[in-house]
């Protein structure tokens, strides 16, 4: 006989309906990742590609015998139909706007569009703080987005549409775009900065303000102009050292190197690095990136570029 024991069919079935709960747990995990307010432009397409076909593999499996009438199938399936739901929720769409942004704020800063890094950013920052109250918190019943969210969510799209970061953008007229006082502010902030940061890089003397300071010996992490070089080694004479014991650093500020600027929370903790290439541009990061409120910096140069 090649009939099945009705044993071995439930021993089947219950098989099934496990692969089925695999598949819905990875179907949450993608979900998870559309949910997040951090996830990458890497992380929301894979989740994107990756949710479809956990939806087809459980539908093979509902349309095995036995499985989609089992008694703990309804579980697996509404794991299933949030993932779906994700897939078209706003928040997925602002998720896809705010790598957009990141991207395209990267591209002008390379170019030095000032205008575009301050709006870009600011829209990705907008679109990642929405996906955040997106998130509906289970245990305390907090809701989702309120109707002033939802507004801010149609908003934001019409507006990411309009700077062409999405793909309706493609399609789109550039039409006008107006940009508010604060942008525009920031912007004109922004390029103050640049300009400030042409001569290059600020003199730590105190109270200084100086830009085109260098490299000088004996102090550590100290970038002098040739004032405050002059005034401490007067001071370091006075006090009995030998004179110049204050020296620029042969080398010490190439026109073309490794420049790593730290920033840190000089409240808290945390820091950042960022690599430039120019004395200019390392101080155009110390004075523009605020990765915290409070956010202090340090420059120093980490050896010959790489370029
Ligand atoms: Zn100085």
């Amino acid at each position: 006989m090649t009939q099945l024991s009705p044993l071995a069919t439930a021993a089947e079935l219950d098989r099934q309906v496990l692969r089925l709960y695999a598949v819905a747990r990875r179907a949450r995990t993608l979900a998870g990742i559309l949910a997040h307010p951090q996830a990458t432009g890497d992380g929301v397409d894979y989740a994107v590609a990756r949710i479809p076909r956990a939806m087809s593999a459980a539908r093979r499996l509902l349309a095995l015998p036995g499985v989609a009438d089992h008694e703990e199938t309804p579980e697996a399936l509404s794991c299933l139909t949030a993932a779906e739901r994700q897939l078209t929720a706003p928040s997925t769409r602002l998720l896809r706007i705010a790598a957009a942004a990141r991207q395209a704020a990267a591209h002008a800063d390379a170019v030095d569009d000032d205008l575009r890094v301050v709006v870009f950013r600011d829209i990705e920052e907008r679109c990642r703080v929405l996906v955040d109250a997106a998130t509906v918190e289970p245990v305390l019943g907090l809701r989702g987005w309120s109707p002033r969210d939802r507004t801010a969510s149609d908003a934001l799209q019409q507006q990411a549409a309009q700077w062409q970061l999405t793909k309706e953008g493609d399609r789109a007229r550039l039409t006008t775009t107006t940009v508010s006082t604060y942008l525009c502010h920031q912007t004109a902030e922004r390029a103050a900065a640049r300009t400030r940061c042409n001569t290059g890089i600020r003199c730590t003397g105190s109270a200084c303000l100086a830009y085109g300071a260098v490299k000088v010996t004996y102090l550590v992490d100290s970038w002098l102009c040739a004032d405050c070089s002059k005034n401490a080694n007067n001071q370091l004479t006075a006090a009995g050292r030998a004179p110049d014991t204050i020296r620029p650093l042969p080398e010490g500020t190439p026109e073309r190197g490794r420049y790593i600027v730290t920033l840190h929370n000089a409240t808290g903790r945390g820091s950042r690095s960022v690599e430039c290439s120019s004395p200019q541009r390392a101080q155009f990061v110390a004075e523009t990136e605020r990765p915290f409120n409070n956010t202090a910096y340090t420059i120093r140069v980490a050896g010959p570029s790489q370029d």
